[in-house]
């Protein structure tokens, strides 16, 4: 399988851990949303896009967040530190959404998007950079918004005839209120 394209969206400020949210399709026929490009302890790194982990309570069976302390929804206390552990001992507070199986075509990915990333960080350098792909910000909570629909082509606008009278250059000044009056002018002729 190829990465056929990747879209990098940087973050605004430089320091944060999180550099940048990507998009990247394979083959040119299926898009993944949401990556994100991380400045980790040992460099660069790509994170695959997640969803956070959540249990029920154990009084209402209510979803709540692994870090939930009470249930969101009958605020019966729940157990601390009931996360999952992973092998270096960090809860387990979110599941990949899609990520790569093999080793191997993980570090590919990871190789791509990070270069990608580098070019798109080296034109904001530049002056005069445009981001692009400020679609590519919408993550976490509201992940999976639909995007709206590409605009509609604009329609041909009929040409106005120009009014049989034209305009007085100046309106004369009038001490009271003249906008009724202008707003009338033209009326039957816009639509
Ligand atoms: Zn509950």
């Amino acid at each position: 399988m190829e990465v056929t394209e990747i879209r990098v969206k940087l973050v605004e400020d430089r320091d944060e851990k999180l550099c940048a949210y990507c998009s990247v399709t394979f083959d040119d026929c299926f898009v993944v949303r949401d990556l994100k490009i991380i400045r980790g302890n040992r460099g660069l790194f790509v994170a695959m896009p997640s969803r956070k982990l959540a249990d029920l309570c154990p009084a209402c069976r209510a979803k709540n967040h692994l870090r939930a302390r009470f249930c969101n929804e009958c605020g019966h206390a729940l157990a601390p530190d009931r996360a999952e552990r992973d092998g270096e001992g960090r809860a387990k507070l979110h599941a990949d959404v899609a990520h790569p199986i093999h080793t191997a075509f993980r570090e590919e990915l990871q190789l791509q998007v990070i270069a990608a990333y580098e070019e798109e960080a080296q034109r904001a350098d530049e002056p005069g950079y445009q981001p692009r792909h400020t679609d590519l910000l919408d993550t976490d909570d509201d992940a999976g918004e639909p995007e709206p629909p590409p605009a509609p082509p604009a329609e041909p606008v009929e040409p106005i005839e120009p009014p049989q009278d034209p305009p007085p250059s100046e309106p004369e000044p009038d001490p009271a209120e003249d906008k009724p009056d202008r707003r009338n002018f033209g009326e039957g002729i816009l639509p």
